[in-house]
């Protein structure tokens, strides 16, 4: 056996990792953390447009996709939402509540990364070192990497998925999970714009709050009509849920129902025209839009015919798009799939079949929703997979 001696070797300086280094150092833990960049927490500066948006007050795992829905849950369990945000309050790190219990940093998302920073600072970094090799022999794993040997009786594999690869991300989770025989998902594209074929070009820009369906599955919140396609909140929520060949039908006035809006302005003794009126509930813009993919022109109201009522009633509730791909990893937040969480164990993150070996953060099957709930799993399976170190003989 060759190279530096570790207790836990953590590969990757993400949410994830950091919190695993954080937390496994608390036990005087000797800690190990390779990263193949120059810097830690790159995704976290990022998140939130610079506010990390890093839990959510509306905390379950439904708001979390997998193979097994369940996995998640005992994270969720032993990682809680108020005991983090009383850990905030304490190191003074300010933050905000915004709609739907999104929980964000009040300031930047430097304070939490300073936070995750000074938590784990007594660990070993290596930065801009790229693995060549890991195995495990004798219950050891021993990793060769450009900048020498390391071995350690604990793995924690922190990589991420592979989404916004201009950040330089890798596949190290899911190759290293095939080299110990684990299964894995295929990763796609998930909390992504979608394209469509022929794009609203002209309302390029305009955003509304929606409804956005596929199947049983919906979500409230706004619409952006882009260059390309569709996007904003409702559209990278809904887009988790798509796959080639779906249809995403959109309610353009989810919090009304435009017949009878219609009924109650035609039998008021108001002359009023249908933009006019139209422009009540949305932008200028969308309602010329609207009249005009309906084929209606701008008459009094009290003129429009039944089958123009009801014509107006599909287009705004049911507004049917097909789209034709999303819009791929450059602009997707995460990825679905990832490590199939049946190879490893919920209540630690440990590999079934590797005992030393755990796997967390984006790399595992668990696709958290818009909202925190990406960064807060990261954070959870951390925690988590730290905390086991501190038990661990090493
Ligand atoms: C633009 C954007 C905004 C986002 N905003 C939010 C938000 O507000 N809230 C939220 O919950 N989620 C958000 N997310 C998602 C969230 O950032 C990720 O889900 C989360 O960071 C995943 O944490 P992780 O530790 O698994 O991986 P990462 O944070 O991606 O960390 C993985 C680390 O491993 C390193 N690495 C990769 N390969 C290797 C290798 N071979 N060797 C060594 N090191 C390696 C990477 O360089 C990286 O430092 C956002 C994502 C993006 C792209």
């Amino acid at each position: 056996m060759t190279g530096n001696k570790y207790d836990v070797i953590i590969i990757g300086a993400g949410a994830s990792g950091i919190m695993a280094a954080a937390v496994a150092l608390k036990d005087n833990k000797t800690v190990l953390v390779i990263e193949n960049h120059e810097a830690p927490l790159r995704k976290v500066k990022i998140s939130g447009g610079g506010k990390c948006n890093f839990t959510n007050l509306d905390m379950s795992a439904d708001h979390y996709i997998s193979k097994n829905p369940h996995f998640v849950k005992s994270a969720l369990t032993q990682f809680d939402v108020a005991d983090f945000l009383q850990e905030m309050d304490e190191n003074n790190i300010q933050y905000q509540e915004r709609k739907l219990g999104q929980i964000f940093c009040k300031n930047s998302s430097t304070d939490i990364i300073n936070y995750l920073l000074d938590q784990s600072k007594d660990a070993d970094f290596s930065f801009n070192t790229d693995i060549t090799s890991l195995q495990k022999n004798n219950n050891i794993f021993e990793i060769e990497t450009n900048k020498g040997s390391y071995n350690s009786t604990s793995v924690i594999i922190a990589t991420g998925g592979i989404s916004f690869p201009n950040l330089g991300v890798s596949n190290f989770a899911a190759e290293t999970a095939k080299n110990f025989g684990l299964n894995v998902i295929d990763f796609s594209p998930a909390l992504v714009p979608l394209k469509l074929q022929n794009p609203y070009t002209e309302l390029s820009g305009t955003a509304l709050h929606c409804k956005a369906s596929i199947g049983k599955k919906f979500f409230y919140d706004n619409l952006l009509f882009t260059h390309k396609g569709l996007s904003g909140p409702v559209i990278l929520k809904i887009s988790s849920y798509w796959s080639k060949g779906d249809s995403v039908s959109i309610d353009l006035l989810p919090n009304a129902n435009i017949k009878e809006l219609i009924d109650r302005d035609k039998s008021s003794k108001v002359k009023e025209k249908i933009h006019s009126f139209m422009k009540t509930y949305f932008t200028a813009k969308v309602a010329s839009w609207i009249l005009y993919e309906t084929d209606i022109e701008n008459k009094n109201i009290q003129e429009l015919s039944n089958h123009q009522v009801e014509l107006l009633y599909k287009f705004i509730h049911f507004f049917i798009v097909k789209p034709v791909a999303d819009m791929g990893y450059d602009l997707a937040e995460i990825c679905k799939g990832g490590i199939d969480t049946k190879e490893l164990s919920s209540k630690t993150f440990e590999a079934n079949k590797v005992s030393g070996l755990y796997f967390i953060g984006e790399a595992i099957d668990i696709a958290g929703n818009l909202g925190g709930y990406n960064i807060w799993f990261a954070f959870a399976s951390g925690f988590i997979a730290g905390k086991c170190q501190t038990n661990n003989k090493s």
